[in-house]
């Protein structure tokens, strides 16, 4: 490795710039073959009522079932799906199933709520709207069971706008969750601006009990000020789950309970009496 001219080295970084986009460009035509071949599929996490152990929503969670490659994980493809516009596309698709499952759920009269992952992107287009626009018109389509989960970083930008769109959609009946509570955007000022359903306190909060206990203290306070369910997301253990319950959080999420599933486990296996909780009077739960 003696001496390599700046040439050679351009060149070694123009080849290797060259391989990633090339890369890059296949990943993104495969995902783009992926949509349409229908090989995106949605797994369900229960959201969990306290105390009662109760699911009364889920959350719908995309993944790639992948022909060569297996089950894909939407970190893996979102990013980029957000970056190339496709974002519009899938989240289209992962609306369709999300919205057509929860129409089921109502047709077989069983009282379920379905949470969907909006991204910036897809807020911003103009298939969101149309969409829910159009689920409106499906009778007996139960919009005040769909939740759509955007995070912080959905509210950069002109809040009039934005105000203006999340009134339109709560005002066609579906409900509003701010997903990630606390990881993104610190103008804390479109709390109170905003109509919001819901509040989903970030898993890194919940990882990090007890020593997080006053930041989620604060935050169950906020959404009772602004008269908004505070969900917990990312609960592992029965330690976070003795915590929350004790403080008054009523609405759980998490591994504890259960990891996202395909439907017909999540069908098959939920059996409320597995979940136990604590002793109502577990407020020393706090205690070390
Ligand atoms: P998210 O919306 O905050 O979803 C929660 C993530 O935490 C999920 O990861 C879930 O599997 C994981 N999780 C749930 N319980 C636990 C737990 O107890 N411990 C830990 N460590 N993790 C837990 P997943 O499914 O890999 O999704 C990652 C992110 O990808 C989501 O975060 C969401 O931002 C995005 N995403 C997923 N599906 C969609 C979608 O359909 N559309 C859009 N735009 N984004 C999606
Ligand atoms: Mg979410
Ligand atoms: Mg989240
Ligand atoms: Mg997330």
């Amino acid at each position: 490795v003696s001496k390599q001219s700046g040439r050679d080295q351009a060149t070694y970084f123009n080849e290797e710039i060259g391989a990633i986009d090339k890369e890059r460009r296949l990943i993104e035509a495969d995902i783009r073959r992926g949509i349409a071949q229908n090989e995106f599929i949605l797994h369900y996490q229960p959201r969990v009522h306290l105390p009662n152990g109760q699911t009364v929503s889920v959350e719908a969670l995309v993944r790639w079932e992948h022909p060569d490659r297996g089950l894909i994980m939407p970190d893996n493809f979102i990013p980029i799906c957000e970056e190339t516009g496709m974002i519009e596309d899938l989240g289209k698709i992962v609306l369709d199933i999300g919205c057509k499952q929860a129409l089921a759920w109502a047709n077989a009269g069983i009282d379920m709520g379905v949470s969907i992952n909006i991204s910036p992107r897809q807020f911003q287009g103009t298939q969101l709207m149309d969409a829910l626009k159009a689920f409106t018109k499906t009778p007996g389509f139960p919009r005040h069971k769909i939740e759509l989960e955007i995070t912080e970083n959905v509210l950069f930008g002109d809040h009039n706008k934005i105000a203006e769109k999340l009134q339109e959609i709560v005002e066609m009946g579906y409900r509003i969750a701010i997903d990630d509570f606390g990881t993104g955007y610190s103008n804390l000022s479109y709390i109170s601006r905003f109509p919001l359903n819901c509040i989903k306190i970030d898993k890194s909060f919940v990882s990090q009990l007890p020593e997080s206990g006053p930041i989620i203290q604060l935050i169950l306070t906020l959404a009772k000020q602004v008269g908004a369910t505070a969900v917990a997301e990312g609960v592992e253990t029965q330690a976070e789950y003795d915590w929350l319950l004790a403080e008054g959080c009523t609405q759980v999420q998490g591994y504890y309970f259960s990891k996202p599933v395909p439907l017909l486990r999540l069908q098959t296996s939920f059996d409320a009496s597995a979940i136990k909780p604590a002793a109502p009077s577990a407020k020393t739960a706090n205690a070390p």
